[in-house]
This record gives C-alpha cells, structure tokens and sequence, in this order.
C-alpha cells in the first residue's frame, strides 16, 4: 500500500500518523521548505521571541480527544486570547462584552440591564438572518455592528458583509458580563515550544517520509493506492472550473525595543486604517520573558495565484462554482480532500485534527473491510 498525503501542515501530519501506526507508510509532500502549514512558528534571531509566521494560531477546543492527541506531542501551557480593539481613538475590549458595552454607551449597566439594552438595540424584525450584516444587527443592533464589525469586515473579507455567511459571526461570542475571553472552549493553550516543533513530533515516525520543497502534480496520484490532498480544493483541478476565492495576508514586520502595545492582538476596526491587526508575539508565549519585542501589522487582500491562501471567503454568490468543484472531489474514489484548503472551509485547528482523525480511521476501517472508501 502506498499512500501520498499532500500537505504537511495539520490534516496531513495527523492522518500519516494515525495510518503510520497501524503499519502503513505514507510520503508526505509538501511544496514550501517548512512543515506545520500556516501554523508554522519559529524563534526570531534577533530577539529569541517565538513568531507566528503566518499569523496568529491560537489552540482552543471542547473535543477532549483532540486535547489529549495534541498533548501528547507538546506540552501545552496555558494561554487565554484577550482582544482588544481600536474605534474611534478608543481601545475596547473584545468580543463584545459587559465591558465593550459599559465603554461605548458609556454606562455602567449591570448584566441584566446590558442584556435589556441591546435587546432593544437588536434588530428583531430579522429572525431568520441570511448574511453576516444581518446576524450582526439581530444580535447586537447597528451601533456596535458599524463599530466593531463592518469596517473590519469590510477590510479582512474585501466584501460587503451582506455578501458572506451569517457562520463567520456566530463564531465570535457576545456577553453580558466582564469574560474577555476570546474563546469560549474548555481547552485552551499554546505549544511551548511553537506549532512546529508539534507537528514535527506527529510526523516523527519511521512509517513516514517527508519531502518538502515538493509540489505535488496531479499525474503523480497514479503512482500511489491513496491521496489525502489537504491543498486547495480548485487548484487540484488546475482551476478548471474558475477559481474559487480566497483571501491572503500580508504582515509587515517589525520589531521594538521593550514592549510595543502591551497586549497578543489589537485590532483596528475602522475602514480608514488599512490594516486589520497588530499582533505581538511576546504576548503568545507569556510564559517566556523576552526584553524586546516583534510586532505584525497584518493586511487581507484577495489571494493571488503565487500568494499563500489563508481564508476561503465563501461568497454567498461562489456556492455552485463550490458545488462543482465538490462533485469532482467526491467522483474520485482513491483520493480523499481534507483541511481548510481542501474542503474549502474556515475550519479552526481543533476541527481539522477532529476532521483528520475521523478520515484516517474511516481509511483504516475500509482497508481492514476490504472496501474502497
Ligand atoms: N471580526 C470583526 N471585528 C473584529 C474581529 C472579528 O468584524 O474586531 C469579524 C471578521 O469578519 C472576522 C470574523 O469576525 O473575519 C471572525 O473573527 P476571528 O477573530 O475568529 O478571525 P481569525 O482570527 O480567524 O482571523
């Protein structure tokens, strides 16, 4: 059985584990010189501080087994996401919280008064909200939406939040009391020595061969049994159809002496101000003291055909180019698709290792069956 796993970032790594554990081989491929995909951390020279190199990779789950899987190949160490935001030469709390509220309306309303307060600030007349404008505004109303949410949209999606799906917001909280914890998951921390270094321990295994700098052709999935292909989904079929959309970041880099803005993550909601975030990677390790500091300013743009793909955007109006391209995907028996950018979907870590265990195994009960997948 030979079997070529595309991709070494996440979904890759966990299925070639799992298949190297139970006897089968598998050669990884990978077109970039690194593993781990867009988790992929390393120590800044300079400054010894741990960087998110494409951006920021917070762990957080309820899925006590995808908890214990990734434990078991770092050890993690407590780390709470703590948002904070600029509107209007204002620094507020996010998400949106007792706090945030307290802050813009400049009150001092207790949880059932905040609670009070925006329901009658939400939209009611929307009960069924069809995009994330209108998910926004039955949520928290027009004044926090247009503050916190359009301009930031705006910037990081390149769209109009009329035109993307109502599922982006639902995955940010709103609360009536003083949690400023980004997430709201039982299990939250950080590698303590990078994602890297975990993903290198998933692949440390004799069944497993990695090769990077290696783009993966179409005509070479003739040479194996199985595909696991976790690249995008559209480019897989050389476009063939149209390309679907997705969007890149850019990060300007730069660093400080001492300490830049106290804090892992500010971002900036306004249209005006061109880029979405700042994050400071110091603050993603706080368990390490460091004596200066590395920030990025990140920016979204529409990915372009040599950019790295971060966010599938989903477009209300992409879903039977999408539908089209999942057909094909389906129709191929000896090749399954995984991850964000093979399933086209903005999944967080702990669902693509969630989703990568449950393949491999579903691959490994097939082939103890005697049946195709
Ligand atoms: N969002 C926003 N304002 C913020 C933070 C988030 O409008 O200050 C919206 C935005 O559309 C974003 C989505 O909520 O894409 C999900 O935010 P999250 O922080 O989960 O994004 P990620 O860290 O995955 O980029």
């Amino acid at each position: 059985m030979k079997v070529a796993i595309v991709g070494a970032g996440i979904s890759g790594a966990v299925i070639a584990r799992l298949l190297a554990e139970q006897g089968i081989k598998s050669v990884v491929f990978d077109k970039r010189d690194h593993i781990a995909g867009n988790c992929h951390s390393e120590r800044d020279e300079q400054t010894q501080v741990m960087l998110h190199v494409y951006g920021p990779h917070i762990f957080h789950t309820d899925d006590q087994e995808v908890w214990e899987f990734v434990n078991q190949y770092s050890e993690f160490m407590p780390y709470t996401n703590r948002v904070k935001a600029v509107y209007n030469g204002a620094v507020y709390s996010l998400p949106v919280n007792l706090h945030t509220i307290n802050q813009f309306f400049r009150q001092t309303l207790s949880p059932a008064e905040a609670k009070a307060f925006i329901e009658q600030l939400a939209d009611k007349t929307i009960t069924d909200p069809q995009n994330f404008e209108e998910q926004a505004i039955s949520m928290i109303g027009k004044d926090l939406y247009e503050a916190f949410f359009k301009g930031y949209t705006l910037k990081q999606w390149g769209c109009h939040p009329t035109e993307l799906p109502a599922s982006i917001l639902k995955r940010l909280p709103v609360r009536f009391n003083y949690n400023d914890n980004y997430f709201n998951h039982k299990y939250q921390g950080m590698p303590k020595e990078g994602y890297t270094e975990m993903v290198a321990a998933i692949l440390n295994h004799p069944n497993i061969t990695v090769k990077l700098s290696s783009a993966f052709e179409q005509a070479m999935a003739s040479e194996f049994d199985h595909v696991f292909y976790s690249g995008p989904l559209d480019g897989y079929f050389n476009y063939s159809e149209g390309r679907l959309g997705y969007r890149t970041l850019d990060f300007e880099q730069f660093s400080a002496k001492g300490d830049y803005q106290g804090t892992a993550v500010m971002n900036y909601c306004e249209e005006t101000v061109p880029w979405t975030r700042i994050t400071e990677h110091k603050y993603f390790s706080p368990w390490e003291s460091h004596e200066n500091t590395v920030c990025y300013k990140e920016y979204s743009r529409l990915c372009g055909e040599e950019d790295t793909p971060y966010y599938p955007v989903r477009l209300v109006k992409e879903k039977s180019l999408l539908n089209k391209y999942l057909d094909m995907a389906q129709s191929l028996e000896s090749i399954t698709f995984v991850g964000r950018l093979g399933t086209y979907r903005y999944l967080d870590m702990d669902v693509t290792i969630r989703e990568a265990i449950d393949v491999a195994r579903h691959f490994l009960h097939c082939q103890s069956a005697g049946e195709t997948m």
